[in-house]
Protein backbone atom coordinates (compact mmCIF):
# COMPACT_ATOMS: atom_id res chain seq x y z
CA UNK A 1 0.00 0.00 0.00
CA UNK A 2 1.24 3.38 -0.98
CA UNK A 3 1.47 6.20 1.78
CA UNK A 4 -1.40 8.20 0.18
CA UNK A 5 -3.67 4.96 0.49
CA UNK A 6 -2.34 4.26 4.48
CA UNK A 7 -3.20 7.94 5.13
CA UNK A 8 -6.59 7.53 4.47
CA UNK A 9 -6.95 3.59 5.12
CA UNK A 10 -5.00 2.30 7.79
CA UNK A 11 -6.75 1.96 11.16
CA UNK A 12 -9.64 3.41 9.63
CA UNK A 13 -12.12 0.96 8.41
CA UNK A 14 -15.59 1.50 8.21
CA UNK A 15 -16.63 1.75 11.86
CA UNK A 16 -18.36 -1.61 12.71
CA UNK A 17 -21.52 -0.72 14.45
CA UNK A 18 -22.99 2.09 12.22
CA UNK A 19 -20.97 1.85 8.80
CA UNK A 20 -19.77 5.22 9.05
CA UNK A 21 -16.80 5.74 6.86
CA UNK A 22 -15.08 8.30 8.92
CA UNK A 23 -13.39 7.13 12.57
CA UNK A 24 -16.11 8.42 14.83
CA UNK A 25 -14.89 10.48 18.29
CA UNK A 26 -15.44 7.82 20.79
CA UNK A 27 -15.99 10.78 23.27
CA UNK A 28 -16.15 8.26 26.81
CA UNK A 29 -13.99 7.56 29.29
CA UNK A 30 -14.83 4.33 30.04
CA UNK A 31 -16.17 0.75 28.90
CA UNK A 32 -18.63 -1.59 30.04
CA UNK A 33 -17.59 -4.63 31.42
CA UNK A 34 -19.14 -8.23 30.91
CA UNK A 35 -17.69 -9.76 33.88
CA UNK A 36 -15.84 -9.18 37.11
CA UNK A 37 -12.91 -10.90 36.26
CA UNK A 38 -12.48 -9.74 32.94
CA UNK A 39 -12.25 -6.87 30.18
CA UNK A 40 -12.35 -7.71 26.34
CA UNK A 41 -11.40 -4.61 24.59
CA UNK A 42 -11.28 -1.26 26.00
CA UNK A 43 -11.59 -0.40 29.10
CA UNK A 44 -10.66 3.43 30.20
CA UNK A 45 -9.61 5.78 27.93
CA UNK A 46 -6.28 7.29 29.33
CA UNK A 47 -5.08 3.52 28.71
CA UNK A 48 -6.58 3.19 25.20
CA UNK A 49 -9.45 4.65 22.92
CA UNK A 50 -10.95 3.58 20.12
CA UNK A 51 -10.09 7.10 18.22
CA UNK A 52 -6.74 6.74 19.50
CA UNK A 53 -6.18 3.74 18.27
CA UNK A 54 -6.96 4.53 14.96
CA UNK A 55 -4.69 7.21 14.77
CA UNK A 56 -2.40 5.44 16.39
CA UNK A 57 -2.08 2.53 13.84
CA UNK A 58 -2.66 5.16 11.18
CA UNK A 59 0.72 7.08 11.99
CA UNK A 60 2.97 3.90 12.83
CA UNK A 61 2.36 2.62 9.15
CA UNK A 62 3.46 6.08 7.58
CA UNK A 63 6.36 5.55 9.84
CA UNK A 64 7.13 1.91 8.74
CA UNK A 65 6.56 1.09 12.59
CA UNK A 66 4.93 -1.59 15.03
CA UNK A 67 4.03 0.84 17.77
CA UNK A 68 3.00 4.23 18.16
CA UNK A 69 2.05 6.20 20.99
CA UNK A 70 -0.11 9.30 21.24
CA UNK A 71 0.59 12.29 23.80
CA UNK A 72 -1.03 15.50 24.63
CA UNK A 73 2.00 17.32 23.39
CA UNK A 74 5.47 16.91 21.44
CA UNK A 75 6.78 17.89 24.51
CA UNK A 76 4.77 15.02 26.89
CA UNK A 77 6.12 12.59 24.15
CA UNK A 78 9.46 13.84 24.88
CA UNK A 79 9.13 13.82 28.56
CA UNK A 80 8.08 9.86 28.17
CA UNK A 81 11.42 9.09 26.30
CA UNK A 82 13.33 9.92 30.10
CA UNK A 83 11.27 6.90 30.75
CA UNK A 84 13.84 5.11 28.99
CA UNK A 85 16.37 6.23 31.33
CA UNK A 86 18.09 5.67 34.74
CA UNK A 87 19.56 8.24 37.17
CA UNK A 88 23.21 8.43 36.38
CA UNK A 89 22.83 8.04 32.56
CA UNK A 90 24.19 10.96 30.36
CA UNK A 91 22.83 11.80 26.78
CA UNK A 92 24.43 13.15 23.80
CA UNK A 93 22.02 15.70 21.67
CA UNK A 94 22.89 17.48 18.91
CA UNK A 95 23.34 21.28 19.65
CA UNK A 96 20.50 22.49 16.90
CA UNK A 97 17.41 21.04 18.41
CA UNK A 98 14.29 22.49 19.25
CA UNK A 99 14.38 24.95 22.36
CA UNK A 100 11.28 23.32 24.44
CA UNK A 101 14.04 20.13 24.16
CA UNK A 102 16.31 22.08 25.50
CA UNK A 103 14.03 22.76 28.40
CA UNK A 104 13.45 19.69 29.01
CA UNK A 105 16.99 18.42 29.72
CA UNK A 106 17.58 21.80 31.51
CA UNK A 107 15.12 21.73 33.74
CA UNK A 108 13.16 18.49 34.19
CA UNK A 109 16.14 16.29 33.57
CA UNK A 110 18.50 16.95 36.15
CA UNK A 111 16.14 16.14 39.09
CA UNK A 112 15.98 12.81 37.60
CA UNK A 113 19.57 12.10 37.56
CA UNK A 114 20.32 12.47 33.71
CA UNK A 115 22.68 15.17 32.20
CA UNK A 116 22.90 16.22 28.78
CA UNK A 117 25.84 17.35 26.45
CA UNK A 118 25.33 18.94 23.01
CA UNK A 119 27.74 18.45 20.57
CA UNK A 120 27.99 19.92 16.68
CA UNK A 121 26.09 16.64 15.33
CA UNK A 122 27.38 17.35 11.61
CA UNK A 123 30.39 16.15 12.71
CA UNK A 124 30.25 12.67 13.81
CA UNK A 125 34.38 12.31 15.29
CA UNK A 126 32.69 15.23 17.37
CA UNK A 127 29.90 12.90 18.65
CA UNK A 128 31.72 9.90 19.22
CA UNK A 129 34.19 12.37 21.79
CA UNK A 130 31.37 13.54 23.61
CA UNK A 131 30.36 9.70 24.62
CA UNK A 132 31.10 9.30 27.81
CA UNK A 133 31.06 5.82 29.89
CA UNK A 134 27.73 6.16 31.52
CA UNK A 135 26.12 7.44 28.02
CA UNK A 136 22.85 5.75 27.54
CA UNK A 137 21.49 7.41 24.37
CA UNK A 138 21.78 10.12 21.78
CA UNK A 139 19.41 12.33 20.68
CA UNK A 140 18.89 13.70 17.07
CA UNK A 141 16.97 15.64 15.14
CA UNK A 142 17.37 16.97 11.02
CA UNK A 143 16.47 19.33 9.30
CA UNK A 144 17.49 21.01 12.57
CA UNK A 145 15.34 23.90 14.23
CA UNK A 146 15.91 26.69 13.04
CA UNK A 147 18.65 26.46 10.70
CA UNK A 148 17.50 23.41 8.41
CA UNK A 149 20.86 21.70 8.79
CA UNK A 150 21.25 18.21 7.42
CA UNK A 151 22.78 15.23 9.79
CA UNK A 152 24.36 11.94 8.72
CA UNK A 153 21.68 10.42 10.61
CA UNK A 154 22.71 6.74 9.28
CA UNK A 155 26.82 7.41 10.54
CA UNK A 156 25.45 8.84 13.38
CA UNK A 157 23.61 5.66 14.37
CA UNK A 158 25.87 3.41 13.70
CA UNK A 159 28.49 5.06 16.10
CA UNK A 160 25.26 4.97 18.61
CA UNK A 161 25.13 1.48 17.60
CA UNK A 162 28.59 0.00 17.94
CA UNK A 163 28.32 0.95 22.49
CA UNK A 164 24.90 -0.19 22.26
CA UNK A 165 23.29 3.52 22.66
CA UNK A 166 19.65 4.18 22.40
CA UNK A 167 18.83 6.73 19.40
CA UNK A 168 16.03 9.22 19.37
CA UNK A 169 14.87 11.23 16.22
CA UNK A 170 12.85 14.59 16.05
CA UNK A 171 11.19 13.99 12.91
CA UNK A 172 8.57 16.89 13.44
CA UNK A 173 10.14 19.00 10.60
CA UNK A 174 10.40 16.23 7.92
CA UNK A 175 7.38 14.30 8.76
CA UNK A 176 7.10 10.44 7.95
CA UNK A 177 6.70 11.63 4.18
CA UNK A 178 9.77 12.83 3.15
CA UNK A 179 11.88 10.43 5.37
CA UNK A 180 11.53 7.24 8.04
CA UNK A 181 14.17 7.31 10.35
CA UNK A 182 13.55 3.89 11.46
CA UNK A 183 14.55 2.73 8.15
CA UNK A 184 18.09 4.41 9.48
CA UNK A 185 17.87 2.43 12.54
CA UNK A 186 16.52 4.90 15.06
CA UNK A 187 14.77 3.33 17.67
CA UNK A 188 12.60 5.70 18.63
CA UNK A 189 11.32 8.72 16.29
CA UNK A 190 9.19 11.62 17.92
CA UNK A 191 6.99 13.93 16.56
CA UNK A 192 5.12 17.28 17.33
CA UNK A 193 2.38 16.41 16.17
CA UNK A 194 1.21 19.85 16.69
CA UNK A 195 2.97 20.68 13.46
CA UNK A 196 2.79 18.83 9.76
CA UNK A 197 1.08 16.01 10.66
CA UNK A 198 -2.06 17.93 12.29
CA UNK A 199 -1.23 20.11 9.86
CA UNK A 200 -3.75 23.01 10.48
CA UNK A 201 -2.96 24.77 13.88
CA UNK A 202 -5.83 23.04 15.65
CA UNK A 203 -4.48 20.86 18.19
CA UNK A 204 -1.17 20.35 20.19
CA UNK A 205 0.19 16.97 20.21
CA UNK A 206 2.57 14.49 20.10
CA UNK A 207 3.91 10.91 19.12
CA UNK A 208 6.46 8.15 19.68
CA UNK A 209 6.83 5.79 17.07
CA UNK A 210 9.51 2.26 17.35
CA UNK A 211 9.49 -1.54 16.66
CA UNK A 212 10.96 -2.67 20.21
CA UNK A 213 8.41 -4.65 22.32
CA UNK A 214 10.98 -4.04 25.17
CA UNK A 215 11.06 -0.18 24.82
CA UNK A 216 7.38 -0.94 24.07
CA UNK A 217 6.51 -2.09 27.83
CA UNK A 218 7.94 0.90 29.57
CA UNK A 219 6.41 3.79 26.85
CA UNK A 220 3.17 2.68 27.19
CA UNK A 221 3.21 2.78 31.04
CA UNK A 222 4.56 6.38 30.38
CA UNK A 223 1.39 7.12 28.25
CA UNK A 224 -1.30 5.36 30.39
CA UNK A 225 0.65 6.02 34.45
CA UNK A 226 1.77 9.09 32.96
CA UNK A 227 -1.49 10.35 31.65
CA UNK A 228 -0.51 12.86 29.29
CA UNK A 229 -2.60 10.80 26.42
CA UNK A 230 -4.07 12.54 23.28
CA UNK A 231 -7.71 13.31 23.61
CA UNK A 232 -10.39 11.07 21.53
CA UNK A 233 -10.90 14.61 19.87
CA UNK A 234 -7.54 15.58 19.26
CA UNK A 235 -7.06 12.17 17.97
CA UNK A 236 -9.70 12.64 15.22
CA UNK A 237 -8.64 15.78 14.13
CA UNK A 238 -5.25 14.12 13.87
CA UNK A 239 -6.26 10.99 11.77
CA UNK A 240 -8.25 13.61 9.59
CA UNK A 241 -4.90 15.91 8.92
CA UNK A 242 -2.75 12.57 7.88
CA UNK A 243 -5.34 11.77 5.01
CA UNK A 244 -3.56 15.09 4.07
CA UNK A 245 -0.80 14.86 4.82
CA UNK A 246 1.15 13.99 1.44
CA UNK A 247 -0.66 16.33 -0.62
CA UNK A 248 -0.01 19.15 1.88
CA UNK A 249 3.85 17.97 1.90
CA UNK A 250 3.97 18.40 -1.79
CA UNK A 251 3.03 21.68 -1.95
CA UNK A 252 4.90 22.97 1.24
CA UNK A 253 8.02 21.82 -0.53
CA UNK A 254 7.04 23.20 -3.68
CA UNK A 255 6.14 27.08 -1.98
CA UNK A 256 9.24 26.73 0.45
CA UNK A 257 11.86 25.92 -2.87
CA UNK A 258 10.15 28.85 -4.55
CA UNK A 259 10.28 31.35 -1.69
CA UNK A 260 13.91 30.18 -1.02
CA UNK A 261 14.99 30.94 -4.42
CA UNK A 262 13.46 34.23 -4.26
CA UNK A 263 14.90 35.06 -0.94
CA UNK A 264 18.50 34.29 -1.96
CA UNK A 265 18.70 36.76 -5.09
CA UNK A 266 17.03 39.64 -3.18
CA UNK A 267 18.98 42.62 -2.02
CA UNK A 268 18.02 42.83 1.46
CA UNK A 269 18.52 38.96 2.39
CA UNK A 270 22.12 38.17 4.03
CA UNK A 271 21.32 34.16 3.68
CA UNK A 272 19.17 31.66 2.86
CA UNK A 273 19.21 28.34 4.65
CA UNK A 274 17.14 25.75 2.51
CA UNK A 275 18.35 21.69 1.94
CA UNK A 276 16.49 21.85 -1.14
CA UNK A 277 18.79 25.15 -2.53
CA UNK A 278 22.62 23.97 -4.12
CA UNK A 279 23.89 26.59 -1.84
CA UNK A 280 22.91 24.85 1.56
CA UNK A 281 25.60 23.14 2.80
CA UNK A 282 24.21 19.53 2.92
CA UNK A 283 22.19 19.85 -0.20
CA UNK A 284 23.89 16.87 -1.24
CA UNK A 285 23.33 14.97 2.01
CA UNK A 286 19.75 16.07 2.33
CA UNK A 287 19.01 14.38 -1.51
CA UNK A 288 20.84 11.60 -0.58
CA UNK A 289 18.62 11.25 2.76
CA UNK A 290 15.39 12.49 2.44
CA UNK A 291 12.67 12.27 -0.22
CA UNK A 292 12.47 16.07 -0.47
CA UNK A 293 13.31 19.30 1.05
CA UNK A 294 10.14 20.53 3.50
CA UNK A 295 8.64 23.65 4.14
CA UNK A 296 10.69 25.20 6.50
CA UNK A 297 12.84 28.50 5.53
CA UNK A 298 15.79 30.00 7.59
CA UNK A 299 16.38 33.51 6.52
CA UNK A 300 19.31 35.93 7.90
CA UNK A 301 18.08 39.65 6.91
CA UNK A 302 20.53 42.48 6.13
CA UNK A 303 19.20 44.37 8.74
CA UNK A 304 19.23 44.78 13.11
CA UNK A 305 16.24 43.64 15.37
CA UNK A 306 14.25 46.70 15.07
CA UNK A 307 14.14 45.56 11.27
CA UNK A 308 13.68 42.32 11.73
CA UNK A 309 11.01 43.60 14.05
CA UNK A 310 9.07 45.52 10.99
CA UNK A 311 9.88 42.64 8.51
CA UNK A 312 7.67 40.51 10.67
CA UNK A 313 4.80 42.50 11.75
CA UNK A 314 4.00 43.83 8.03
CA UNK A 315 3.11 41.16 6.36
CA UNK A 316 -0.25 39.91 5.98
CA UNK A 317 0.15 36.33 5.22
CA UNK A 318 3.43 35.37 7.48
CA UNK A 319 1.78 36.08 10.35
CA UNK A 320 4.34 36.28 13.34
CA UNK A 321 3.71 33.35 15.67
CA UNK A 322 4.93 30.47 17.42
CA UNK A 323 4.59 27.05 15.43
CA UNK A 324 5.40 25.85 12.02
CA UNK A 325 3.64 23.23 9.66
CA UNK A 326 0.21 23.81 9.29
CA UNK A 327 -1.50 25.46 5.95
CA UNK A 328 -1.09 28.91 6.43
CA UNK A 329 2.07 30.54 6.46
CA UNK A 330 4.17 31.83 9.64
CA UNK A 331 6.85 33.63 10.70
CA UNK A 332 9.00 33.25 13.57
CA UNK A 333 11.97 35.04 15.08
CA UNK A 334 13.74 32.24 17.12
CA UNK A 335 15.44 34.48 19.46
CA UNK A 336 12.44 35.02 21.80
CA UNK A 337 10.37 32.34 20.18
CA UNK A 338 10.81 28.46 19.90
CA UNK A 339 14.76 29.07 21.08
CA UNK A 340 13.95 31.82 23.54
CA UNK A 341 14.83 29.43 26.42
CA UNK A 342 18.29 29.36 25.44
CA UNK A 343 21.03 31.57 27.09
CA UNK A 344 22.81 34.38 24.65
CA UNK A 345 25.94 32.42 24.75
CA UNK A 346 23.88 29.24 23.66
CA UNK A 347 22.03 31.06 21.05
CA UNK A 348 25.27 32.43 19.81
CA UNK A 349 26.92 29.47 19.22
CA UNK A 350 23.89 28.11 17.57
CA UNK A 351 23.68 31.28 15.10
CA UNK A 352 20.50 32.34 16.32
CA UNK A 353 21.11 36.24 16.43
CA UNK A 354 18.90 39.33 15.87
CA UNK A 355 18.40 39.06 12.31
CA UNK A 356 17.50 35.49 11.54
CA UNK A 357 13.73 34.75 10.96
CA UNK A 358 12.26 31.39 10.39
CA UNK A 359 9.43 30.81 7.88
CA UNK A 360 7.07 28.15 7.94
CA UNK A 361 6.11 28.32 4.36
CA UNK A 362 2.29 27.22 3.96
CA UNK A 363 0.35 25.99 1.12
CA UNK A 364 -1.14 29.75 -0.17
CA UNK A 365 -0.62 30.34 -3.79
CA UNK A 366 2.73 31.23 -4.43
CA UNK A 367 2.70 34.39 -5.74
CA UNK A 368 0.53 36.00 -2.98
CA UNK A 369 3.65 34.46 -0.59
CA UNK A 370 6.16 35.96 -2.85
CA UNK A 371 4.31 39.41 -2.99
CA UNK A 372 3.71 39.06 0.95
CA UNK A 373 7.61 38.74 1.79
CA UNK A 374 7.84 41.97 -0.72
CA UNK A 375 5.81 43.76 1.74
CA UNK A 376 7.99 42.51 4.33
CA UNK A 377 11.25 43.49 2.80
CA UNK A 378 10.08 46.98 1.50
CA UNK A 379 10.11 47.43 5.81
CA UNK A 380 14.26 47.02 5.66
N1 LIG B 1 10.00 19.14 18.32
C1 LIG B 1 10.05 20.13 17.43
C2 LIG B 1 11.03 20.08 16.29
C3 LIG B 1 9.21 21.25 17.57
O1 LIG B 1 9.27 22.25 16.68
C4 LIG B 1 8.30 21.28 18.67
C5 LIG B 1 7.40 22.43 18.88
O2 LIG B 1 7.59 23.50 18.30
C6 LIG B 1 8.29 20.22 19.58
C7 LIG B 1 9.14 19.14 19.36
C8 LIG B 1 7.38 20.21 20.76
O3 LIG B 1 6.07 19.95 20.37
P1 LIG B 1 4.75 20.52 21.10
O4 LIG B 1 4.76 21.99 20.97
O5 LIG B 1 3.65 19.82 20.38
O6 LIG B 1 4.83 20.08 22.54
Amino acid sequence: MHFETKAIHIGQPPDPTTGSVIVPIYATSTFVRSHLDQQEGYEYSRVSNPTRAAAEACLASLEGARYCLLFASGMAAETAVLGLLQPGDHVVCTRDVYGGTVSLFTRLAPARGIRVSYVDASNPQAVAEAFQPNTRLLWLESPTNPLTYILDVPALVALARERGLLTVFDNTFATPYLQNPLEWEVDVVVHSATKYLGGHSDIIGGALVYNWEDLHTVLEDEQAVGGGILSPFDSWLLLRGLKTLAVRMRAHCENALRVAQFLQEHPKVERVLYPGLPSHPQHALAKRLMRGFGGMVAVYLKTDRAGTNRFCTSMRYFRLASSLGGVESLVGFPATMSHGSMTPDQQREAGITDNLVRLSVGIEHIDDLIADLERGLAQL
